[in-house]
């Protein structure tokens, strides 16, 4: 027989293989002339086994590298049929998804619990094909233009010459773009260690569209709230966790799922009628800004409910590829320019990363049929068969039919091509938003936490003159967290009636605040 499952062997294991499927010879000995002798090239077995762990890795992803998923579902609870019409969206519509968590800076090894936005990635297997929302922990983030992205997650990676992280580099790319500034005092706050992936909210952070079945458009931001409150650690308890349990992140997430506890999130939406967006107080595209909750207020749409574990941890976290392009009928874009940015990138990095035919394997493959002119490339497993290989043709092949298909517009006025900033609108600026959650929203130990955190970061070998920047940044966010920073370094020169900060570093800051 060719196997250990053979009836005559019913009493023991499966017998170990070559991936060909031929039964091994030893779990133990490479094939050796003699004792002592010289191992054989033709032992093959062994050769295969060492060649298939030399290509074990595929590349991890420059960002999120670090993750964590579940299975489960998305479920509509509410009515939003006024606002779109996509299917998955229609009230008391099930959708299976899938969603992954992330820290964004640390590679595949680091500690969970270290400070850092968290990803918050989701895939809905919908009738119309896959829905991706790939959003963050943090309803704003660090920049506004593509083009400083990869600039961004250089200052927060590693040094060139050292190979270490350097929060001197991290101080030097925020003080240098002022509009992080509210995302850095989000990071700083406590919401920048979350107890457990559990107990933090996810946002689409980007600014969307939803069209209804009267052509009618909207804007909309995505915020999924956890049912399990928002739970933060100290930046204290944070730093003791990622020695005790690198990993305590992935577990928590692992073990309550398994305990049955079906961690849950509910999909609140704002929206805003189309027209608004010219004239809105603030530019509702900018990916630095939230929308108000007084002017916009959140609409409940559903809940987010995990209740399974992958069965495997490479096919199902590390070979998911999310990408916001995946949008269903119902749904679009807007010109935010981060998120046109990451249309291309996403995919990008998963046809390097994971190889071309990426979305044929199982846990990123839509649950309905494929009717593409793609076709081949490594690794293809899903073959057309007789099928046309162009468009148009006579062969009775797939059609592209505009009116199933998710494209939502807006309106562009003409200019001319070049490098612009946003149109400005009435209360744009780096600061304000920053300002208000610090004032309006954080209470006195969260402001004291913010204080301590900044203070506790810039002292990691973050040179003089940076500490003087780094006061001269959060003057612009609220001159009391500024002050009380600049006592926490050790520079209380606050004499000075432009604020704490050394002049120099002040005038530096607001040279690069809002420039046009
Ligand atoms: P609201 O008072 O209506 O809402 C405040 C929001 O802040 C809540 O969603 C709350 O989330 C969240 N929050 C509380 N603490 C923190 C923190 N340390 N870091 C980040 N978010 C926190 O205020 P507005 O809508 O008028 O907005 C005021 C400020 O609140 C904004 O400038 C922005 O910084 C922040 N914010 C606003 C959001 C929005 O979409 N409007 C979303 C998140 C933050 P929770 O309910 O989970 O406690």
């Amino acid at each position: 027989m060719s196997n250990g499952d053979a009836p005559a062997h019913a009493d023991r294991p499966p017998a170990t293989t070559t991936d060909s499927g031929i039964p091994a010879p030893s779990d133990e000995y490479s094939l050796t002339v003699g004792p002592s002798g010289p191992i054989a090239l033709h032992d093959h077995y062994v050769v295969q086994k060492m060649q298939h762990f030399n290509r074990e890795r595929v590349p991890e992803r420059v960002v999120h590298a670090k993750g964590s998923g579940a299975h489960g579902f998305f479920e509509v609870t509410e009515d939003v049929s006024q606002f779109t019409k996509a299917g998955f969206l229609a009230i008391g519509k099930r959708t299976p998804v899938f969603a992954r968590f992330s820290t964004v800076a640390g590679e595949q090894g680091f500690p969970d619990t270290v400070r850092d936005p968290r990803g918050f990635a989701l895939k809905f297997y919908t009738d119309d094909g896959n829905f991706d929302l790939v959003g963050n922990n943090t309803p704003v983030f660090f920049v506004r233009d593509p083009s400083k992205f990869q600039d961004f997650i250089h200052s927060q990676k590693r040094l060139a010459d050292t190979g270490m992280r350097s929060n001197q580099m991290q101080w030097d790319f925020w003080t240098l773009s002022p509009e992080s500034a509210h995302q850095v005092t989000i990071l700083m706050s406590d919401r920048g260690t979350p107890r457990t992936y559990r107990h933090m909210n996810g946002y689409s952070s980007h600014t969307y569209s939803w069209v209804n079945t009267d052509g009618e458009r909207f804007w909309v931001k995505y915020h999924f709230k956890t049912v399990q409150g928002a739970e933060n650690f100290t930046d204290e308890q944070a730093g003791a966790m990622a020695g005790e349990d690198p990993d305590f992140h992935r577990r928590d997430l692992r073990q309550a799922i398994a305990d049955g506890g079906s961690p849950e999130w509910r999909l609140e939406v704002q929206i805003m009628p189309f027209a608004d967006a010219a004239d809105y107080r603030f530019n509702p595209f900018d990916l630095t800004k939230v929308w108000p909750h007084g002017d916009y207020p959140p609409i409940t749409v559903g809940r987010l409910v995990l209740d399974r574990n992958p069965a495997n941890f490479f096919a199902e976290v590390e070979q998911a590829g999310f990408s916001p392009a995946n949008l269903v009928p119902g749904t679009g874009l807007s010109p935010d320019k981060m998120l046109m940015g990451r249309i291309f990138s996403y995919h990008d990095t998963h046809l390097h990363r994971i190889g071309p035919n990426y979305e044929q394997l199982p846990i990123n493959a839509p649950r309905v049929p494929v009717h593409s002119y793609n076709k081949d490339a490594q690794m293809t497993y899903h073959h057309s068969g007789a099928q046309p290989v162009y468009a148009p043709n006579s062969a009775g092949g797939p059609q592209a039919d505009a009116e199933r298909a998710p494209d939502l517009g807006w309106p562009v006025e003409s200019g001319e091509l070049g490098r612009y900033a946003y149109d400005k609108h009435a209360e744009d600026d780096d600061f304000g938003q920053a300002g208000t959650l610090v004032r309006e929203v954080m209470s006195d130990l969260d402001r004291e936490h913010l204080v301590a955190n900044i203070v506790a970061h810039a002292s990691d070998e973050v040179a003089d003159d940076m500490q003087q920047r780094v006061i001269a940044y959060w003057a612009k966010v609220d001159p009391q967290i500024a002050a009380e920073v600049a006592v926490g370094l050790g520079k209380d020169n606050g004499a000075s009636p432009d604020g704490p900060a050394s002049a120099e570093a002040a005038a530096l800051v607001s040279a690069r605040a809002n420039r046009a």
